[in-house]
């Protein structure tokens, strides 16, 4: 079957889900449990936006807009950033695939190596929820912890409860009306990989609209089983 799975093998795990449903969030949990490496395509993209390469300066508008950047670009990034040796160990993925030439591309990546996705995720918010952890979200600028305004506050203002750094992020895009738009992305782009992953029986769907770490235990429990 495509995309089939055998326990045990390099966990390739996907967290699919609208902006702020917490793929950040637990694809760091999953890192620390299961020992893959979390790989965000958004901050792959914010990285090469910020280094001005070529790629970056391409998709700075689309994503200052809340729309998807090309297909070309994220597959470019993504698949020289699975290239590099730690990558063996596994992977969650974070925001990718979005779309389903994105879906097709991982599985032609993954038929040559001869592997298959352990488990797809799919976290389930409703859009009230959705903007409102994106307009209170902050990220660490050193260690990379994410924050939340009102459910995930750090115990001393401003400064990180991991590594104690004053160095506090907003993302550019997590405004109300660029949350929109990427809410529109992801309804007409990225949700029919609801059904595509569904469809290869690989597809897990969490309610997402509880606290951190009850989500955190529902789904180890579903990767520990897949
Ligand atoms: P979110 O936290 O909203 O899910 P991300 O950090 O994953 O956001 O992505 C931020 C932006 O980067 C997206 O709005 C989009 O413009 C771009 N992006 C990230 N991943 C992809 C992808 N797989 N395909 C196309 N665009 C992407
Ligand atoms: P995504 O990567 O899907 O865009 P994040 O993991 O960055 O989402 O979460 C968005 C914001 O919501 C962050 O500020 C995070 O701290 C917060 N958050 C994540 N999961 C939950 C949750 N279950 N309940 C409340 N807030 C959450
Ligand atoms: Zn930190």
């Amino acid at each position: 079957m495509d995309g089939a799975t055998t326990p045990g093998t390099t966990p390739i795990l996907i967290l699919l889900g609208p902006p702020g449903a917490g793929k950040g969030t637990q694809a760091r949990k999953l890192e620390e449990r299961f020992g893959a490496i979390q790989l965000s395509t958004g901050d792959l993209l914010r990285a090469a936006v910020a280094a001005g390469t070529e790629a970056g300066q391409s998709a700075d508008a689309v994503m200052k807009a809340g729309g998807l950047v090309s297909d070309e670009i994220v597959l470019e990034i993504l698949t020289d950033r699975l290239a590099e040796g730690d990558c063996a160990k596994g992977v969650v993925l974070d925001g990718f695939p979005r779309t389903t030439a994105q879906a097709e591309a991982l599985d032609a990546m993954l038929a040559e190596k001869g592997q298959g996705i352990r488990a797809v995720i799919s976290l389930e918010v409703d859009d009230v929820a959705m903007v409102r952890r994106v307009a209170g979200r902050f990220t660490c600028g050193c260690c990379g912890e994410g924050y939340h305004d009102d459910f995930k506050p750090t115990a001393i203002t401003g400064v990180c409860d991991g590594c104690g750094s004053r160095n506090m992020t907003r993302r550019a895009d997590d405004n109300p009306e660029t949350a929109l738009s990427r809410l529109k992305a992801y309804a007409e782009q990225t949700a029919p990989l609801v059904a595509y992953y569904g469809a290869r029986g690989t597809l897990k769907r969490v309610d997402a609209m509880g606290d951190i770490d009850s989500i955190e235990t529902e789904i180890s429990r579903i990767v520990e089983a897949a």
